[in-house]
Order: structure tokens, then sequence, then C-alpha cells
């Protein structure tokens, strides 16, 4: 620029030198503006120009500022890939996740959190949570500041048949951040509150014959009996213990049952020395009930037991059929009728006991196999019952990969069948695999 002064000084002396000076730096100015305007249009276009339109320096410059901005977008599709890749870890996960901002809206939940909750995972991002979770104890939760233990909240897809429950629990993270977890713990819920009412019923089933009991010790040992009070108290207090044992009996074949691996197919139980064992048993409880001077007596039949074996396990068919058996004749009046049979139909061998009882009314009939069901709950005392012979007979039966099933009518009688696969039942002596 200072060789722009000399013919300026040449034509006006000094004065012209320091004039074709400033046009110079001017111009200077004006070219390098326009390639500072262009640089920067062709760095802010939407897709960088693979080669820089112009050469020197400025070439120079624009290459590697192309390097530089190539490399940060490779860096940010891999961070991209990583983030989607996590998303979808959590995605697959089987609770629920939901990522909150400091303002305690939804940035990201997964299906499941919106399934749990009743969220759309698209629409309802950035809306505040405890706005779109309309439960009272979720709102409370959330605005106490102790996070440490989870609360229990109604799910999303409870209903007045089924209700479903959801554990949801916030975790704090990042600055102001936080993460609420949603699990769905209906089973386990399920779970405990059944067994809360198991230890609930066989605390009171003990609980009745052990008051009795205590009840006539008191008697025998304050009050002068004489001998055939005695043994009448005697005999009401045996009654008692053996409903105690019956219990226990019944308790310990459940948990054996809950415990313990399906029966194998290598033991045969001989159907004919099974039934006959269980025809007299029935005939004798008949008979007990009748008492000894009765006018009118169950007529009992038995159908011939055929000549097949049960593949399984003895007691358990045992306990099992013979529950059946005695429930038939424990529930039909005197004068009634019973009728036991064992056949095959397509693919199962079945065995029926048919009574002439009260019958079931319908909607008894799907909890009748529960623990501690029962219909007619003073008969069932009275004739020693455990409420838990039909949920052993039940567990027999799936255990040995058949079902127990019921039909009856109020009135007409019941029949109960346990049905078990062909597979289980074959000719006798029949040499079958270990
Ligand atoms: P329980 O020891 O009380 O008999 P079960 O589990 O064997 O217990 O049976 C459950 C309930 O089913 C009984 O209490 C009774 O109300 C009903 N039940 C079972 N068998 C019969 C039947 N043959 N006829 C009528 N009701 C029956």
């Amino acid at each position: 620029m200072g060789l722009a002064g000399l013919p300026g000084w040449y034509v006006g002396g000094a004065l012209g030198a320091a004039v074709a000076a400033l046009l110079a730096v001017c111009i200077y100015a004006l070219v390098l503006a326009w390639r500072v305007d262009r640089f920067d249009r062709w760095l802010s276009a939407p897709s960088l120009r693979l080669d820089p339109p112009w050469q020197g320096v400025w070439r120079e410059m624009s290459l590697r500022v192309q390097r530089m901005l190539k490399q940060q977008e490779k860096l940010a599709a891999v961070h991209e890939k990583r983030l989607q890749d996590f998303l979808l870890a959590i995605q697959a996960s089987p609770n629920g996740v939901i990522l909150l901002d400091g303002e305690a809206r939804i940035e990201w939940c997964n299906d499941t959190a919106a399934a749990h909750l009743g969220l759309d995972a698209v629409k309802d991002r950035m809306q505040h949570v405890v706005h779109l979770v309309r439960d009272p104890v979720f709102a409370r939760y959330f605005s106490q500041s102790d996070h440490a233990s989870e609360a229990v909240i109604e799910g999303r897809s409870s209903s007045a048949v089924s209700s479903q429950k959801l554990s949801v629990q916030l975790h704090a993270y990042g600055e102001g951040r936080s993460l609420l977890l949603t699990r769905d713990i209906t089973a386990v819920a399920q779970a405990e509150a059944m067994r809360r009412d198991f230890v609930a019923n066989v605390s009171h089933e003990i609980r009745t014959p052990l008051t009795v009991l205590s009840g006539f010790v008191e008697t025998l040992q304050t009050l002068p009996l004489d001998q055939q009070e005695r043994i009448r108290y005697l005999d009401l207090m045996a009654v008692q213990s053996q409903r105690m044992q019956d219990l226990v009996a019944d308790l310990l074949t459940l948990s054996q049952l809950e415990g313990s691996l399906p029966p194998g197919m290598s033991q045969q139980v001989l159907l004919p020395e099974l039934m006959s064992q269980i025809e007299s048993d029935a005939r004798a409880l008949s008979s007990l009930m009748a008492g000894l001077d009765a006018t009118q007596t169950q007529e009992i039949i038995f159908d011939p037991s055929p000549d097949w074996a049960l593949l399984g396990s003895r007691s358990e068919l045992q306990s099992a059929v013979s529950n059946l058996v005695s429930n038939a004749v424990r529930y039909t009046p005197l004068g009634g009728k019973i009728h036991a049979r064992w056949w095959r139909q397509s693919d199962s061998c079945i065995f029926a006991v048919t009574d002439t009882g009260p019958g079931i009314a319908p909607e008894h009939l799907p909890r009748l196999s529960e623990r501690f069901y029962r219909v007619d709950r003073s008969r069932s005392r009275e004739t020693g019952g455990t409420g838990l012979g039909l949920a052993i007979t039940k567990h027999v039966a799936q255990r040995h990969g058949g079902e127990l099933r019921i039909e009856s009518q109020v009135g007409q009688g019941s029949t109960f069948m346990l049905v078990l696969p062909m597979s289980r039942c074959v000719v006798a002596n029949a040499p079958v695999e270990a």
C-alpha cells in the first residue's frame, strides 16, 4: 500500500501520496470484507461444498475449517448413535423409565412407563408429570422431599374387576434432574395378599378347635363330672384334636406338592387296588355319618375298576381321588346316591364321582379349589372338612398333566372329575419307560 503512495507523490506531492495511500487502504478493506462475507456464506451454507472456490491462503483456511467441521460431525454422529443405543436399551427395560428435567417435565419416557401411567410418549413431552398422573398418592409422593422409598399407586389398566399395582420411585441425577422408575407389582401384591389370607385362615382354622379343646380341659379340671360325662367330653376332645391333625396333614400335603418336582412316569399305581381301598373308606365314612341306628343310608356304587395302572405318585393320586369321593359322601344327605367310575375318552382317562347332594351354584364353581373356600361352612366343619381337599386334588391333577373338572346344578347334585392325560394311564403291568 506504501507503493500506492509513490505515483501520488509524483502527481500531487505529499498530499497526493496520502490520498493515494488512503484510497488503497479503502479498496483493500472492501476486498477483505467481500472475501470474509463470501467465506462466511460458504461456512453457513446447509452443506459445505467440498472444494472451496478460491485459491491461496483463503483456500488453505477453508480446507482446515472444513476438516475440523467434518471431524465434529463424525463425533456428533457417534454420540447420537450412542444416545440412540441407550434409549433403545431403556426402551427394552421391563420397567418404566421417565427422564424429568429440573422442572419435573417429561423429557423422554419409554413405552412401558407410558403404558403404566397412561402417557403419550411423544405428545406428552415437556409436560409436567404431576399434571398428567392424576393420582393423589403420586402427587403426595412427588411433593415430599424424601424419595428414599417407593410409593404404590393404582396402574392405568386398573378396572372395577382387576387392579393393577404400580411401584413408583424418584431418583435424583445430574443438575436438578430426576429419573422416575415405574414397576408393575400386581403379581407381587397378589402373592403377598394370598400369603396374608393363608396365614390368617390357618390361624383361624387352628384356633377354633383349640378354643373348644381348652374349654373342655378347663371343664374337666374344674367340674366334678361323673364317668359318663367324662367319656362324652373326652370323645368331643378327640374329635377336635382329630380335626387339627387332619388340617396339619392337609397343610403338609399341600406344601409337599408345592415344593417337589412333578411325579415321573416310572411308578405304576394299580387302579383296582387303589379303588378298592377308596371304596371301603367311603363305605366306612358313610356308615359313620349314618350312625348306628340310622333308618336311611346312602347308596354307594363303584363301577368295577378297569384293569389299568396310573403312572404317577400313588400317595398323590390316592389323596386326589379319595378327596372327591369323601366330599361326595360328606355332602350328600342320607338317602342320596353316589356313583364312582373310571373311563377313557379320546386322549384322556377320567375318574368321575356323581352325587345327588345339594349341588353348587355357578358363582362358587371357579373358586371351589381355592384354599379354605367353602360353600357350606357348617356342613364342612360338621363332617370334618379342612377346606383344603379340592385345592389338593387340583394340584395333584395339574402335577400329573391333568385337570379337575366340576359340573353341578343346585338341587340336582354334582359331578367332580379328575381328568388325566392318556399317557398317564396304561394297561396294568405293561412295561413303562423309566
Ligand atoms: P372341605 O374340606 O370343606 O370339604 P374341599 O376343598 O374338599 O373342602 O371343598 C370345598 C368346598 O366345596 C366344600 O366346603 C363344599 O362347600 C364344596 N363341595 C365340595 N364337594 C362337594 C359336593 N360333592 N357337593 C357339594 N358341595 C361340595
